[in-house]
């Protein structure tokens, strides 16, 4: 047999002695799992949220060993700029946020966002993509409430309305380039209806709750409802969109 021939031979009978091995590495409970192992089409994605109060667990140097396998680090609101900026410098991971209701404002009042100073990024009515692993993440977000006494980022559902719509464009481009609206919609107040309270200021966001229905992220994360009781109510399905009230803080790991 020439040497060639017998090389090719070779090869078949070592492949043909792998498959059974390569179909018992898939199998799931004596099934065959049509599955690979590792799926590299995908990347599963792990985001650190916090909002509205500072955590013990989150505010000391055993942050940057916790989280360390975090990729993207997100801000709900009502948190102070030293407090994400901290955390960012301990994870070294880019951070997104909104503002809430409680702005740090200076002593002729003018905001200021603290969480600017390490190159946080605001997705107040923006759409943003972060590029990770060769897929991207796609993020929206919104800041504020309801307007209970006119301060900053207090907005009437009509402005939050508007908010929304801005969006929009952003979100019609991802469609068309990426296949799927938009992956984390982050907000500091609530869906209407969902996670809220009957009192103006954590009443829900009427536009909020349209968005999820039509445009169906797979997380909207928001803040803003603290809870101090096991009971209370923090994650809920609408569609394929799953609504979280970060309140402290959350891990959150998806398939990108
Ligand atoms: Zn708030």
């Amino acid at each position: 047999m020439p040497k060639r021939e017998h090389r090719r031979l070779l090869l078949f009978l070592r492949v043909q002695q792998a498959k059974p091995i390569l179909r018992e590495m898939n199998n799931t409970n004596g099934r065959a799992d049509k599955q690979p192992l590792i799926n590299y089409n995908s990347w599963v994605i792990k985001i650190l949220s916090l909002s509205d109060e500072v955590d013990a667990l989150i505010y000391s140097p055993r942050v940057g060993v916790l989280f360390q396998d975090v990729d993207v680090v997100i801000g709900c609101g009502d948190l102070p700029g030293e407090y994400l900026d901290y955390v960012v410098c301990h994870i070294n991971k880019p951070l997104y946020y909104v503002e809430g209701n409680h702005v740090q404002v200076d002593n002729e009042g003018k905001v200021l966002v603290g969480s600017n100073l390490h190159g946080g990024l605001d997705l107040h009515h923006k759409v943003k993509r972060y590029p990770i692993q060769g897929k991207q993440l796609l993020l929206a977000g919104v800041a504020g409430s309801l307007e209970y006494h006119g301060g900053p980022y207090h907005f009437s559902q009509t402005a939050m309305w508007l908010h929304v719509f801005r969006l929009l464009p952003g979100l019609w481009h991802n469609r068309v380039r990426y296949g799927r609206y938009l992956d984390l919609f982050v907000t500091h107040a609530p869906p209407w209806g969902i996670h809220d309270q009957p009192d103006l200021p954590h009443r829900g966001i009427k536009a909020f709750h349209w968005f999820d229905r039509v445009f169906q992220p797979r997380y909207h994360i928001h803040g803003h409802i603290h809870y101090y009781h096991p009971d209370t109510v923090i994650k809920t399905q609408l569609g394929k969109t799953t609504i979280l009230n970060t309140f402290r803080y959350k891990k959150i790991e998806f398939d990108l």
